[in-house]
């Protein structure tokens, strides 16, 4: 390419420009390949790039090197409506995906405010958010599978089987320092029938931000709720005129489900905020009204970058409680530095976007802008929240990672980038802090761990200690007493809840706890935890740590999509906090992604934070006997409850029964909309308490897997269609793909989990490459494999 062409590749939606030293345009995945196995060979600096669209200089080649712009592979390979799937090339764009699927009533729940310009693999290289992520989750919640090139040129399928590795997880988000997305695998949704939108305008910031907790409080969950300042307001009323009034802030919510239930959460909110004194009150009267208010919140960058020669857009998330001081904590530092600073906030997520115009020629206005953006940014720390929400670390934000993380923290995610790109190829210098992962000293010892010969630690130091002392004398740890000469640990001692804030609908809870009695605890106060496993007295650490089929699967999706973060110990006694309580955290590598599921070998989880939902009424179970109906019948009906808008939660087979739970907002509305499906399929379903029926068929699978521990036995567990869902060994099956058990290893499967009489195991035949990755990330985790007998 001439230089003229290359000055293309040189810049992003940042100020900044860096010059490649070529670039190519790949638009195959063998050209990828070839790409990234030349930079292999020759040490040249390899930089993923989709639409260039990203606010934090992810796709600057600040080191020069090769761009391999992935913007033209941009086919749409498969639609899969009743799978609730597509898989595309990394190229296609946001918006054209939601254009492809518009006419089948599905979308793509993440929208972010560039979904015209962004390229989905940059989406998932970002982990991005929208204004849906409210209610339904980031791109990393929809994130199956993937094909990628690795930094030495291989290819490799990431696949969306229970590995030990959630392959798919630790590279969402990875901004493209792990590897390079050839196709992507993602989940999609059916599309509510009815959508509303409301505007409501406020006296004050506080007072809009008091209604942000009132709505949530409420139970009210919209699938939009933004807040733009009055600075906004102001700017943005010339750029578009949606009829945005002239106050001090705003509130865009949207509401979306059936007809009558947009009817009644509009005229929910309508009251609640009218009695917080909200006015005007504005309810779009038609899709046009209600498309220009909400293009009015997306203009807020465009209006604001007019006002300077340039715009700096900040992201930083905080726990929605914290919002409304966060928010005048922003106030504050725009008066103190003399700088305007327009905010729009994704409020429901507590994730906030600062816009601060400024003229790059200005030096002394470039001083004052960049203090006030460091000063938000150590607010934001301080509060709880995270340093990005969406935007991504690049180079932006990369010196800010320490107020996040500490050095041993930090550390690890270096390894981990190491262990998946050794030579330090791809992207480097963003995402990740440059630190080298030093094998610390784990100090001396102040437990032996063989004695007592179970031992249960009350407090996190004394676990600490435990570890280090099995790390210095090589002693692998077993859950549980195993015999009188190993270190047998328990977590019971480890019960407490650490923090737990209704109103941000979270929960921190030690990893020793029941997972009954958390589920009690949340349901004392209208809140639940909408993973539900079969085990019925599991720890907490246990769920988190063996992957267990979440029985709700189809309504909120699978374990890691509920987990805002987690503290471990690993192998070396360091204990690691990666996450926080908020919605919504892009900050360095999804590291928790990485615990859950690994069966402890990345470490003993201690704790978690855990998101929650609200449980105003009680779930309601339908059950009906599945012997009558042929396979076909049965995925037929699996099919037209997966088209549903607003289907069941959980649909499992037991016991020769089917079983579908329905639980949430709207839910009588949803329970005759399935009967009503049920009924085309001549069944009449049998009605019971949510509750008494989860807790029937935990007992029954308790009596299951007691009468395996006896007989020696073996239980396979996987995820994935079966050819025949009704057809025995199997013990429990969610046929929508999500999750089977059975007695003997179902045929067609190749990923599976197994547990036995020694254990888990993992049955797992990954391509080389992601091999050799797992070989080298267990080692950093583990180094003397203390933990492979821990689940
Ligand atoms: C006006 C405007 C509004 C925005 N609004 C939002 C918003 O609401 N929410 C939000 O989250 N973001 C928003 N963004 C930021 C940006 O659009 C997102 O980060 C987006 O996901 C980037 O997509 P892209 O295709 O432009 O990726 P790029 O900018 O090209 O790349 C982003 C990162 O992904 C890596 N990458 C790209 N493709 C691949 C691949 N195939 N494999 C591996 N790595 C890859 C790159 O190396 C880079 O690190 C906005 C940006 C603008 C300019």
């Amino acid at each position: 390419m001439q230089d003229d062409e290359l000055l293309v590749y040189s810049y992003d939606a940042t100020s900044e420009r860096h010059w490649p030293d070529a670039a190519v345009i790949a638009n195959t995945p063998e050209l990828v390949q070839q790409a990234v196995a030349l930079c292999a060979t020759y040490h040249v600096p390899l930089i993923a790039r989709g639409s260039g669209s990203n606010l934090s200089g992810g796709t600057l080649p600040i080191l020069g090197g090769l761009v391999v712009s992935l913007a033209g592979m941009t086919r749409i390979l498969r639609v899969d409506l009743a799978a609730r799937e597509v898989t595309v090339e990394p190229g296609v764009i946001n918006a054209t995906l939601q254009a492809h699927l518009a006419p089948h009533a599905f979308f793509f729940p993440p929208d972010p405010a560039s979904h015209r310009i962004s390229s989905l693999g940059g989406n998932v290289a970002e982990g991005s958010g929208g204004p849906h992520c409210v209610k339904y989750g980031t791109t990393s919640h929809y994130v199956r599978a993937l094909k990628v090139i690795l930094a030495n040129g291989q290819m490799a399928t990431c696949p969306a089987e229970p590995t030990l590795i959630d392959w798919p997880g630790i590279l969402t988000g990875s901004e493209g320092t792990l590897a390079l997305f050839t196709e992507l695998t993602l989940g999609i949704l059916p599309k509510p029938p009815a959508v509303g939108t409301l505007l409501a305008g406020f006296d004050g910031l506080p007072e809009a931000v008091t209604a942000v907790s009132a709505i949530i409080q409420a139970q009210l969950l919209p699938s939009t709720l933004e807040l733009l300042d009055k600075a906004t307001l102001d700017t943005v009323r010339p750029f578009i005129d949606a009829g945005y009034p002239d106050c001090e802030a705003v509130l865009l919510i949207e509401v979306d489900g059936t007809l009558e239930g947009v009817r009644d959460q509009l005229s929910r909110l309508h009251e609640l905020l009218g009695l917080l004194g909200a006015s005007p009150i504005t309810v779009a009267q038609n899709p046009a009204q209600a498309d220009a208010l909400m293009a009015a919140r997306r203009a807020a960058y465009g209006a604001a970058a007019r006002l300077s020669p340039h715009l700096w857009v900040q992201d930083v998330t905080v726990p929605r409680p914290r919002l409304a001081e966060m928010m005048a904590y922003v106030l504050t530092i725009s008066a103190q530095e003399q700088i305007p600073i327009n905010t729009v906030a994704h409020a429901g997520d507590g994730n906030l976007h600062p816009l601060i115009p400024f003229n790059p020629d200005d030096a002394d206005e470039v001083a004052r802008m960049k203090r006030a953006d460091a000063a938000i940014l150590k607010k934001a720390a301080e509060l709880g929240g995270s340093i990005t929400g969406e935007h991504g670390v690049g180079i932006d934000k990369l010196p800010s990672l320490p107020l996040m993380f500490n050095e041993d923290e930090r550390a690890v995610m270096a390894a981990v980038r190491s262990a998946f790109d050794p030579d330090g190829i791809l992207n480097p210098g963003k995402a990740v802090y440059p630190v080298i992962p030093q094998a610390s000293d784990p100090g001396s010892l102040a437990v032996e761990p063989s004695s007592p010969a179970l031992y249960r630690p009350q407090s996190e130091p004394e676990l600490i200690d435990f570890v280090r002392s099995c790390y210095h004398n090589h002693h692998p740890i077993y859950m549980g007493t195993h015999s009188a000469r190993t270190a047998n640990l328990s977590l019971e001692g480890l019960n407490r809840i650490l923090d737990f804030d209704a109103d941000n609908m979270t929960i921190r809870i030690q990893g020793g706890l029941d997972v009954s009695e958390i589920e009690t605890f949340l349901h004392h106060h209208d809140l639940d935890f909408p993973v539900k496993t079969l085990g019925p007295h599991r720890s907490l650490a246990a769920l988190l740590s063996e992957g267990w089929p979440n029985m709700l699967h189809m309504g909120y999706g699978p374990l890691k999509n509920w987990v805002l973060g987690v503290s471990v110990i690993d192998g070396q006694g360091r204990l690691l906090r990666y996450g926080r309580s908020v919605m919504k955290n892009v900050a360095g590598l999804d590291m928790p992604k990485l615990y859950l599921g690994s069966l402890g070998r990345l470490g003993l989880i201690v704790d978690a934070t855990l998101r929650l939902v609200p449980w105003a009424t009680r779930p309601v179970h339908l059950s009906f006997p599945v012997d009558m109906m042929t396979s076909d019948q049965l995925m037929a009906l699996v099919d037209a409850l997966n088209m549903m808008a607003l289907g069941p939660q959980g649909l499992w087979l037991a016991q020769n029964q089917g079983h579908i739970m329905v639980q949430g907002p709207d839910l009588d509305r949803k329970v005759v909309a399935i009967r009503h499906i049920l009924k085309d399929f001549g069944i009449v379903p049998i009605d019971a308490d949510g509750v008494s029926a989860l807790s029937d068929i935990r007992r029954w699978y308790t009596s299951q897997e007691r009468t395996r521990q006896q007989e020696g036995g073996t239980h396979y567990f996987g995820v994935g269609r079966l050819p025949s869902p009704l057809t025995a060994p199997l013990l429990y099956h969610q046929p929508d793909g999500s999750g089977w058990i059975s007695t003997v290893k179902p045929e067609p499967f190749q990923f599976f989990r197994s547990l036995d009489s020694h254990g888990w195991q993992v049955n797992e035949p990954l391509d080389s490459g992601l091999t050799a990755i797992q070989e080298r990330l267990v080692h950093m985790a583990d180094p003397r494999n203390l933990f492979t007998h821990l689940w």
